[in-house]
């Protein structure tokens, strides 16, 4: 059996008044992430991390910030199109693992329905998507509220 890992790493500037949507779910929040999708890190990084695993470039590469067809989008069709590239090459997930690094808003009573989600969106159990939150306390860009990074490592397997 081949087993593959790979990783992501994204930041996204905060703006105030934009929607925060993480994981596919819209968090309340006076603040959102600014981006040419809707700029859902939580997503971003685990396209990169799948992506980064299946030698496959990364996100920007599939769907540029210069095409419009991708303005606005959500950023789960980018994930759901990445886990049918993937499989379309013979890969399956085995597990992911996200980090996200803000201050505010706090994230852990919104983790447990963006795990349902993702696992829809992914065509996964639940049991093989962790996401975690943690803080930068008070430092650098994201403890001055400036923006918020996440981090994501994917592992994955071909059968054959
Ligand atoms: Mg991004």
């Amino acid at each position: 059996m081949k087993i593959r890992v790979g990783q992501g790493y994204d930041v996204h500037q905060w703006v105030a008044g934009r929607p925060c949507r993480l994981g596919g779910i819209l968090i309340p929040s006076d603040h959102g992430p600014l981006g040419h999708s809707d700029a859902d890190i939580v997503c971003h990084v685990l396209c990169d991390a799948l992506l980064g695993a299946a030698n496959m470039r990364n996100i920007g590469f599939h769907f540029s910030d210069k095409d419009p067809v991708w303005k606005g989008v959500a950023s789960t069709v980018l994930l759901q199109k990445v886990m049918e590239m993937i499989r379309e090459a013979g890969w399956e997930l085995g597990n992911a693992d996200v980090t996200v690094i803000l201050d505010q808003p706090k994230l852990n009573e919104h983790i447990p329905a963006m795990k349902v989600n993702l696992a829809l969106v992914m065509g996964i159990g639940e049991d093989q998507i962790s996401i975690k939150a943690t803080t930068s306390e008070g430092m650098g860009f994201v403890g001055r509220g400036e923006g918020i990074s996440a981090m994501a490592v994917a592992l994955i397997q071909q059968l054959k």
